[in-house]
């Protein structure tokens, strides 16, 4: 298909013609802040439409990668810089050939901008991020965490996620009772798979192992909050008076002595 037959082919994209002054920019009326890439989700950012299915494919293509970067699930917590990483190189290579095969020369767009480098110091500034979380890991080394788990957070941070969890799986396996591991593999359930059921479990298992650490409930307890599994929530609350380090957390005991007797803890 020629450049000329595409510009007459192509029409204004209506979802981000009034909304912005930009083409292509989504707008979101509803978000005070909105922590995406503001693709439009009806024109890959380019500003106009086409009728046409591979247009329609690789739009849609992009906006897998947007939703990867930022799920739009309510879930209020973000996903791990390694898979936003991930997820905004892809969205980039997946812009830019849009751009290339259905953009429209001397016309401004959101995917122009982007193909032509918008996103490099993001995702040069993604980078350092998880440089810095991997060399946290690196003084974890010499004290009491596990080779296993440890190895398994390794591998989730160079981002071969499928083998970290198989590897985070025996780690349980081989300490049922541990809570540190049942916690590092909630939390990895959360950050790199946003699997939110299966990390309560193991949240919530961290409670049950040893060493009892006030940490582990109160992590269960958000992650169950945001289940809306008040009740639960309520209950572990109450017993992680009982962790020695309880005291740690400062107004812990206020907070239960305001709690209402029944009811949500909202
Ligand atoms: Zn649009």
């Amino acid at each position: 298909m020629s450049t000329k037959s595409k510009k007459e082919e192509a029409t204004l994209c209506v979802d981000c013609l009034f909304a912005t002054v930009h083409p292509g920019l989504s707008y979101l009326p509803d978000e005070d802040f909105y922590f995406g890439v503001p693709v439009c989700s009806a024109c890959g950012g380019l500003g106009f439409v086409y009728d046409n299915p591979e247009f329609k494919r690789m739009v849609k293509e992009v906006n897998v990668s947007c939703s990867e970067y930022f799920p739009n699930d309510n879930l209020d917590f973000p996903t791990h810089p390694v898979v936003q990483l991930k997820a905004l190189k892809e969205l980039v290579e997946k812009i830019t050939k849009l751009n290339r095969e259905f953009g429209i020369k001397h016309c401004p767009s959101f995917a122009k901008m982007i193909a032509n480098g918008y996103l490099n110091t993001h995702i040069q500034n993604t980078k350092i991020l998880i440089e810095e979380i991997m060399a946290s890991l690196e003084q974890k080394k010499s004290s009491e965490t596990i080779d296993l788990c440890l190895s398994a957070k390794e591998k989730a941070l160079h981002g071969d996620l499928e083998e970290a969890h198989g590897m985070f799986k025996r780690c349980v396996e081989k300490h049922p009772d541990n809570s540190v591991v049942a916690s590092d593999y909630a939390n990895f359930l959360v950050a790199f798979k946003r699997d939110f059921n299966a990390a309560a479990i193991w949240f919530v298992r961290a409670t049950e192992g040893k060493p009892k650490k006030i940490k582990h409930f109160m992590n269960a307890v958000v992650i169950l909050k945001v289940l809306g599994r008040d009740f639960e929530a309520r209950n572990l609350l109450m017993q992680s008076l009982a962790c020695p380090d309880a005291d740690s957390v400062l107004d812990l005991k206020e907070v239960l002595k305001n709690l209402p007797t029944n009811g949500s803890i909202n």
